[in-house]
């Protein structure tokens, strides 16, 4: 038997990010050392105690975990299967890995002509425009030709040429993209863009996850995709909620730990995704007014009722002036009256009066991030 969430805080590294979002076709259980698919299946069932059950995954090109209460094996891995599922839907809408996505049609389609797309496309596009309005386009889903050229940087160990460089930053702007609510379909207005949906995908998938498992009868669940979690209710014998171990990177020392219930968290930084070039280091947040990387060793930890929000935010935190970060908060919980979003953060970064030394600072305008001893 596991020791529970409780006794063995669930690790939350921003070091699972260990491969690229999106990189794999679909859930897949091939990869070597993943642990077994149900890890707690072995127990006899008991009828009226639900069990808790694990599941990992490769889902979006990284490992996917599910944890869920249910009353047997067969019941566990039914909902686990159906969840999984819903991750390999949404990879299918949101992808610039494959070439078969929703998303990958609209790329193609730029400068030509509106693709009509499905529910998860247009939902994820459509927050990710109202984030990139919101953060003075420091987020932004048309960030796709900037990413292509630091892959390639990554993949030669060469800097880009200046003038593909600065192309590549001449297609990006959130407002070339055409958004239809009638027609339901998305338009970029000039050939050459590209949506990349790397930095809100994930925590869409975390939330869509929890949402199918409260569905299917097992809402005392955790889902997460590398440094993406959600987490429905509490498990049976830790009201609180779920423990969440928060790190800077696999080798720093925890920052502390936190309750987790009804909410989802997500990481961003450079600590796995990054290349040096000539002593450089480039990470791959990427300021897309700017074409320039986020500050060496800068993250950010993003509690939010919404795992769109959490994710997207996490990204967007770090390219927001430390004056500006509050009110971006404030304005997004505004504009969704109905369907609450609150966030808080906590963000380490290099001080800008002595770049060796780093500082840490915590956001909470609604008190959501709650420390656990
Ligand atoms: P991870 O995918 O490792 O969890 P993030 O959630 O921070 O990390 O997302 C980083 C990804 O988001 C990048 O790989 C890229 O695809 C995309 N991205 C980078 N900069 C931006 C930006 N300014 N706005 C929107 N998306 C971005
Ligand atoms: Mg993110």
């Amino acid at each position: 038997m596991l020791p529970s969430p409780v006794d063995r805080p669930w690790r939350f590294l921003l070091a699972l990010a260990i491969l690229p979002a999106f990189l794999s076709p679909g859930c897949s259980r091939g990869r070597p050392n993943t642990p077994p698919a149900d890890r707690a299946g072995a127990d006899a069932p008991h009828a009226d105690t639900p069990e808790r059950h694990e599941f990992a995954r490769l889902c979006m090109g990284v490992e996917t975990r599910i944890i869920l209460y249910a009353n047997d094996r067969a019941q566990a891995v039914a909902r686990a299967a159906m969840a999984f599922e819903r991750i390999n839907e949404l990879d299918h809408a949101l992808s610039d890995y494959r070439l078969d996505s929703t998303l990958s049609r609209v790329n193609a389609a730029a400068g030509a002509e509106p693709v009509a797309v499905d529910d998860d496309l247009f939902d994820a596009l459509r927050t990710s425009m109202h984030l990139a309005a919101l953060s003075n386009g420091a987020f932004d889903p048309t960030i796709g030709p900037l990413v292509q050229v630091w892959r390639v940087q990554r993949r030669t160990g060469q800097p880009a040429p200046a003038g593909e460089q600065r192309s590549a930053l001449a297609l990006v702007n959130w407002r070339d993209l055409d958004l239809n609510a009638q027609t339901r379909t998305a338009f970029l207005r000039r050939k050459g863009m590209r949506l990349d949906l790397g930095g809100i995908g994930k925590g869409i998938a975390a939330q869509e996850a929890v949402r199918t498992l409260t569905a299917m009868g097992s809402p005392r669940c955790m889902v997460s995709l590398a440094g993406d979690i959600a987490a429905g209710l509490p498990p049976p014998d830790q009201p609180r909620g779920w423990r969440i171990e928060v790190r800077s990177g696999a080798e720093a020392p925890p920052i502390g730990t936190l309750w987790l219930a009804q909410m989802s968290v997500s990481t961003s930084g450079d600590s796995e995704q990054f290349i040096e070039l000539d002593g450089v280091r480039l990470g791959h947040i990427i300021d897309p007014r700017s074409g320039r990387t986020s500050a060496p060793g800068a993250f950010a930890v993003v509690v939010s009722s919404r795992g769109d929000h959490a994710d997207a935010l996490a990204t967007t935190l770090l390219l927001t002036p430390a004056d500006q970060r509050e009110s971006l908060l404030l304005a997004l919980a505004d504009g969704h009256k109905d369907d609450t979003s609150r966030a808080g953060a906590i963000i380490e970064e290099p001080s800008p009066d002595s770049p060796s030394h780093r500082g840490r600072s915590t956001i909470d305008p609604f008190g959501v991030l709650r420390w656990a001893p």
